[in-house]
Parts: structure tokens; C-alpha cells; sequence
């Protein structure tokens, strides 16, 4: 018997896109890249480090906001790349990634009712943690093509109905667009005015192209008093299963967050905050070279799409990049998607899951983190067969 005892708090999702689509491209063998994950591996120093850790005895609970060495070493990274000054103590906790951080903050500031602005296409996670919560998602959607802040609009809403919360993705999954220093001072100024809290979810700050900056949330000086900043290990040091990441916020904030953090991880396992704490102490090298890499797959996986007919999207920054196919609009992305799976064996994610109502411009997104040899054979599939798309029609 299968008798419902209570609702969903989430009656409108699903299993998530990255799942979904990961495993229609081991179904049909396709190349993965559908969700955001590389296909090489992390630096073996992280290997050593973490056995190191494991021998010396970092076996049992880490202290509930991180192991002290790491926030040492975050606060260090934060300080030479952002001139941002963070007390390991009172302002960066240690989370279980990116994705606990921003369910455990939404968590800890909306209550039954409150409102909070996404931008769309927005990452799967911002809107079931605020509904999960009570609160009531206000969706803007970016302006297209250019996919940047519809600054009317916000402006409209903002004065119109009582914001509690703002969430911002910047650089942007999926779009691979980045704020200028105007944007983030903008929302800093819009978020004085009327009273918000922002999110800044920069996980993939270190992934900036074309000789831009990544301007941070961190670097205004607003940022302690409205500011909450999320990071992803994950990101940086190709490691996406450890899932390490951690929030910067001012201390009221952070206890406000460790209170809930206590209760629902406690604390992060710790040997890989052992590793990770040692590799940035010692090898800061490596986040230097993080844009160079990527730009260098990124260039190489437009490069060899020379024949398929996608229109590629510019990205200056994360490691996703957009495609609209232009010669049948009667597919849907989703079917789209299905159909590039299945006949062309490379597997995409469609924009249309980054929007609550599904809307769809026809685009979808790849995942350049991946190893030359595997973004080689997908630009060779798309380029030979993505007319089985239509043909399967
Ligand atoms: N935010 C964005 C924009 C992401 O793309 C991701 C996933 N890569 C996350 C948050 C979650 O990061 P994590 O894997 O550390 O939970
Ligand atoms: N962030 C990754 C992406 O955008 C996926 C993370 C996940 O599978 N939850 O593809």
C-alpha cells in the first residue's frame, strides 16, 4: 500500500536534470557532458595530502565550522586574491559543497512567506530551497541574448513587494556570463534601498576567460553587513565528489548559519579538509593556472564544432557554454537534448530546467571540463551526425 501520510514539500521536482541526463548518456553511451563534472583528475598532491591526513589521525569529527587549518587557508586565498579580510573564527564555515551552503543559509533567513528574487535560467538547488523553507520564489529572467540583469524589472519588483533575499550567480552556470564591477556595486546599492540579503554564489570564480576579472560580492563594503559568499572546492580543484565548499559572511550571519549547520551535517569530512587545507597552503600555483586551463578546452571545443550547425554562445567564465540549434524550432530542448543522447551519442543539459516554467529558447548546455581527447570525439559526433536529429523525427 502506498498511502501518502503527508504533502510534498517539493510537489513540482523531479529527480535532477544532472542525474537525468548523466544517466541517459550511460544508457546510450554518450560523452558526458551534461553535468558539470571534470573527466581528469584532481592534482596528486591532493592524494598524498589526503592519506597524510588519514595517517596522522584526521579520522574523527572536525570541529562543526571546519577544521581551523583550512579557514586559515581560506581566509589566506580570500585575502590574496579579494584584498578581503575574513576571521577563520567568526566568519567562514566549512560546508558539505556549495549546495548544503546555500539550502543551510536559505535555510537559516527565510521563514513561511518571505521572498526571494532568482534570475533565470537559475542553478537547480536556489528554488527548492527556498519553497522547502515556505518562502515564495519571485523568478526574473535574464535578458536574452545577452543573458544579463533585466535591471528595470528588478527594480520594479524590488519597490513593488518586500524582498527578503536576492540570489545571484555570478560567474553563471549555465550562461558562462560574468558581472562588471558596476553590476555587483548595483546590487549592492538596490540591496541597501530596499533591505535584502545577498546570496553570492561564485563557485566557479577562479573560471574567468578572455582577461576579464571575477568581481566579487566579497569586494564591496557593503559585503559584511548584507553579504553572504559561497564557494565550491569542487570547482577549483577538480574534486567535485569530496564535496568541500564553504560560505563567507559576517558573524551574526554565521552563527546564524552554524546553528542549523550543527543540526543537519555537524561537520565536514575531515580528512579531505585535512587535503584541501594542505594544498592550498602549499601548492597557490595551481589557482593561478585554473583560467588558462579552461579557456584553453574551451577554445578547443568551439574550435572543432566547426560543422554542426549549433550557434555557440559566448562564455567568459564557469566551464559550461551555450548552444542554440536554429534549424528546427519545433524540437523542444528537452527532446532535443534526448535526441543528441541517443543518435549523436553526446549528452547536453536543456536550458529549459533552469526555468520554473520551463521555458524554452531552444538552447542547451555543455560541460568543456573535460579531458581534450573526450571534447574531440563529441565535437567530431556533433559535427557528423547531429542531422540524425531531425531525421529521427
Ligand atoms: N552552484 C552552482 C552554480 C553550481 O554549478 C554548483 C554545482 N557545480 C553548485 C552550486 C554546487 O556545488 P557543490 O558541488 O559544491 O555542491
Ligand atoms: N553543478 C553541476 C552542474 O551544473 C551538477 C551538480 C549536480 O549534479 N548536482 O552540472
Amino acid at each position: 500500500m502506498n498511502s501518502r501520510l503527508f504533502d510534498s514539500k517539493l510537489p513540482l521536482s523531479g529527480i535532477s536534470v544532472f542525474a537525468r541526463m548523466t544517466e541517459l548518456a550511460n544508457r546510450y553511451s554518450a560523452v558526458n557532458l551534461a553535468q558539470g563534472f571534470p573527466d581528469f583528475s584532481p592534482p596528486v598532491q591532493l592524494f598524498d595530502y589526503l592519506n597524510e591526513g588519514v595517517q596522522k589521525g584526521f579520522n574523527q569529527y572536525a570541529p562543526m565550522p571546519g577544521l581551523l587549518q583550512l579557514r586559515e587557508e581560506i581566509s589566506n586565498r580570500l585575502k590574496n586574491t579579494y584584498q578581503h579580510d575574513s576571521d577563520p573564527e567568526t566568519e567562514i564555515t566549512v560546508t558539505a559543497g556549495a549546495t548544503q551552503a546555500i539550502y543551510t543559509i536559505v535555510s537559516s533567513i527565510i521563514r513561511h512567506g518571505d521572498k526571494a528574487i532568482l534570475f533565470e535560467p537559475a542553478y537547480d538547488s536556489y528554488a527548492p530551497s527556498i519553497i522547502a523553507n515556505g518562502g515564495i520564489p519571485v523568478y526574473l529572467r535574464l535578458n536574452e541574448p545577452s543573458f544579463d540583469i533585466p535591471w528595470d524589472e528588478l527594480e520594479a519588483t524590488l519597490a513593488k513587494e518586500k524582498i527578503k533575499l536576492i540570489i545571484i550567480n555570478n560567474p553563471h552556470n549555465p550562461c558562462g556570463t560574468i558581472l562588471s564591477k558596476d553590476n555587483v556595486n548595483r546590487l549592492y546599492t538596490m540591496a541597501e534601498q530596499y533591505n535584502c540579503i545577498l546570496i553570492w554564489d561564485e563557485v566557479y570564480d577562479l573560471l574567468v576567460y578572455d582577461n576579464n576579472t571575477h568581481h566579487s560580492g566579497l569586494e564591496h563594503e557593503l559585503m559584511l553587513k548584507r553579504g553572504i559568499v559561497v564557494y565550491s572546492m569542487g570547482k577549483t580543484l577538480h574534486n567535485t565528489g569530496w564535496k568541500i565548499g564553504y560560505v563567507i559572511a559576517n558573524s551574526y550571519i554565521t552563527s546564524e548559519i552554524r546553528k542549523l549547520h550543527q543540526f543537519t551535517v555537524f561537520s565536514v569530512n575531515t580528512p579531505a579538509q585535512y587535503a584541501s587545507a594542505m594544498f592550498l597552503k602549499n601548492h597557490f600555483d595551481f589557482f593561478k593556472k585554473l583560467s588558462e586551463f579552461y579557456q584553453t578546452k574551451r577554445d578547443f571545443f568551439v574550435k572543432n564544432l566547426t560543422k554542426c550547425g549549433l550557434e555557440i554562445l559566448p562564455a567568459s567564465g564557469s566551464y559550461f557554454i551555450l548552444a542554440r540549434y536554429n534549424f528546427d524550432k519545433s524540437i523542444s530542448d528537452e527532446s532535443f537534448a534526448q535526441r543528441l543522447a541517443q543518435y549523436c551519442q553526446v549528452a547536453c543539459i536543456p536550458i529549459s530546467a533552469f526555468y520554473h516554467d520551463r521555458y524554452d529558447s531552444r538552447i542547451v548546455r555543455f560541460c568543456f571540463a573535460k579531458k581534450e581527447e573526450t571534447l574531440q570525439i563529441a565535437c567530431e559526433r556533433l559535427n557528423n551526425s547531429i542531422d540524425k536529429i531531425q531525421i529521427s523525427k
